[in-house]
């Protein structure tokens, strides 16, 4: 789309699943993406899968979102080198199936989750913010959230532990994020992406999962819903979407 030409965007998680697509779909659609994860070879490959002509739009950078130096590093670079960030995705996030929050040896696993879904967040989005301050308070930043940001599911393969939590956490983040950036009197857009269940990486078995007859989308359906809430125009911010597969129980 020509309003997107060129347009900088920040896709954090880009080198699987819902991030992968989505940074592919914001390419094919005219931004110059940087694409963030840890496993850079993964964030190569996805590059060598665009069209050739697109591929010098993608920029795959190494970068921990819950490494607050690596954050700062990583945004820095890119208001030298592109100017700044016009639109951050942030969608890296893990899960936490199967060890119960209840249990003694499950602090690591608690502090991994809060660290990549809650501070990963907070560091990136509070760079995003201040690139977009120096650009006449525009822009937008999508976070990828979940229903599990809105009740506690209740999954076959055992406890959810600290996700829920973690993801009730953005949903508050999101409100708060909206009511400082007008209260700054700015533009900047804040949107919270919430899928039901989706074909990835992030569970193992999950296609097995789904070829139990159990429905779940593609990563692509999150990235259409991204490309929707991006398109809509200047004065209307979508809060929430939430995206399920029909059928989901
Ligand atoms: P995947 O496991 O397939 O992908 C997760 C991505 O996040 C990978 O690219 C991974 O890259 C990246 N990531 C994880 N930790 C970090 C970190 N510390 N720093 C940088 N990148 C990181 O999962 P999904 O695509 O399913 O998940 C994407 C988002 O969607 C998450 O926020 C998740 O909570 C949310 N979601 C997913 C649902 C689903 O059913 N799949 C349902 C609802 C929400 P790398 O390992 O290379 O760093």
């Amino acid at each position: 789309m020509e309003r997107w030409q060129n347009k900088v965007a920040v896709v954090t998680g880009a080198s699987a699943g819902i991030g992968a697509a989505i940074a592919a779909d914001l390419v094919k659609n005219g931004f110059v993406v940087v694409a963030l994860a840890r496993r850079e070879e993964r964030l190569q490959e996805n590059r060598r899968k665009l069209p050739e002509n697109l591929q010098s739009r993608y920029h795959p950078r190494r970068c921990d979102v819950s490494n607050e130096d690596e954050v700062k590093d990583t945004f820095a670079w890119i208001e030298t080198n592109l100017g700044g960030t016009d639109v951050l995705v942030n969608n890296a996030g893990i899960g936490a199936i199967g060890v119960e929050l209840s249990a003694s040896d499950n602090t690591q696993v608690i502090r991994n989750v809060v660290e990549t879904n809650i501070m990963g967040v907070v560091y990136c989005v509070r760079e995003a913010f201040n690139s977009m301050k120096k650009r006449n308070f525009d822009g937008h930043i999508v976070i990828i959230n979940s229903v599990a940001g809105h009740y506690v599911p209740i999954v076959p393969f055992g406890s959810v532990n600290i996700y829920p939590a973690s993801k009730f956490a953005v949903t508050a983040m999101v409100e708060t994020y909206r009511q400082e950036f007008a209260n700054a009197g700015t533009k900047v857009k804040v949107t919270s992406v919430s899928p039901g269940g989706v074909l990835t990486e992030i569970m193992p078995n999950m296609e097995a999962y789904r070829d139990a007859g159990n429905p779940l989308l593609d990563a692509e359906d999150i990235s259409n819903g991204v490309l929707y809430v991006l398109s809509t125009p200047p004065h209307v911010q979508v809060h929430e979407l939430t995206i399920r597969p029909i059928g989901e129980k």
